[in-house]
């Protein structure tokens, strides 16, 4: 049976049951006592930062809900061909709503309205899942409204969303809330270095993650290594070369806009590493692990308070871009004052 809906999402994604998301063992808990009670509400409100297991969690729990193995209560055996299909992004009875466009439409909402009164065609439960919750417009929300207000038997409704302060209290009065939170620095690090990641590198790709897998795994983190090396090359050139060297570099950093936050939060980790060296030496502590001898050796030639400079520098530039200053005078100024600290800075021993 196909939906009527609009944009109706298929793509298979990372879901194999409860038992294989990390860093989520609250959520997963309340989520596992509705199954083992067999009380599990008809909406449900998943709420967390980006790339966090949100959307994995809510097909775990349609695999768990629909689980063709006997004995299968709070998690789905992932063998079956319930599972299976849900996993592939394949069973009719479980769909996954992403918004068309810019926003979630009343045209969605009404067709999964219409499916949801037709009931599970194959499935115990009927499953859908709205992503990016948020971007449903207030058409849309007033008529999910009334769906949450009468929901159709056999029926669970999975919102997800990053901002649950954006949505119509209405609506978010009739889910179930469960948070899910940004997972444990050493649980992802353990996570993706499992994954193949190169453990020197591991922990500064973490920290840049804010504790999103999603982030993790991405294609910017892949290249994070190479993109700091590249930066710190550039910046130590013009500190040598100066002033001169240091605004054309501002400037063609600031054209690529999109890479901005990420350069920032690169230098950033550089300077805070350097401050650990500088008052603890301990090597373990860094986040640039794989530029361990770096760090040490810059650390030595720099007294704490001109790296703490350079660090507020960076914070403070971080948060006038992040209410839209000039991002080339930005930058200009920030190089310029990170000059300024280094050399002043200098143990001249
Ligand atoms: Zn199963």
């Amino acid at each position: 049976m196909e939906s009527m809906g609009l944009s109706v999402n298929r793509q298979p994604s990372t879901v194999n049951g409860f038992r294989n998301l990390i860093g989520q063992a609250r959520a997963v808990r309340l989520l596992q006592r509705g199954l083992a009670t067999g009380r599990t509400p008809h909406a449900y409100l998943f709420t967390g930062r980006e790339g966090i297991g949100k959307r994995a969690a809510a097909l775990s729990l349609a695999q768990a809900l629909n689980c063709q193995q006997g004995d299968a209560v709070d998690d789905g055996c992932g063998a079956c061909q319930s599972c299976r299909k849900i996993a592939r992004g394949l069973h009719p009875d479980v769909q996954l709503i992403e918004p068309a466009g810019a926003t979630l439409k009343i045209e969605q909402v009404r067709a999964l309205e219409a499916d949801a009164v037709l009931g599970p065609y194959e499935a115990k439960r009927k499953v859908f899942i709205l992503d990016n919750a948020e971007k449903m417009t207030e058409q849309a929300a007033n008529a999910l409204l009334k769906t949450l207000e009468e929901p159709p038997g056999r029926t669970v409704i999975v919102l997800l969303t990053t901002t649950p302060s954006a949505l119509p209290s209405t609506i978010v009065s009739r889910c179930q809330t469960v948070s899910f939170s940004a997972i444990p620095p050493e649980t992802l690090e353990a996570f993706i270095v499992g994954r193949g990641v190169d453990p020197t590198r591991a922990r500064l790709i973490v920290s840049w993650s804010g504790g999103s897998i999603g982030r993790a795994l991405s294609q910017e983190a892949a290249s994070l290594a190479e993109a700091r090396d590249l930066l710190l090359e550039e910046l130590g050139r013009g500190l040598r070369d100066g002033p001169a060297a240091l605004i054309e570099l501002a400037e063609k950093l600031a054209k690529d806009r999109e890479g901005l936050p990420l350069n920032l939060e690169v230098l950033s980790a550089w300077l805070r590493d350097l401050m650990v060296a500088k008052a603890s030496g301990r090597q373990e502590w860094l986040v640039n692990l794989d530029r361990g001898e770096d760090v040490a050796r810059q650390a030595e030639g720099l007294t704490l308070d001109a790296i703490l400079d350079g660090l507020r520098a960076v914070h403070a530039t971080m948060a006038g871009l992040s209410r839209n200053a000039n991002p080339r005078l930005s930058l200009e100024d920030l190089f310029l004052q990170i000059r300024g600290a280094a050399s002043s800075g200098l143990l001249r021993v």
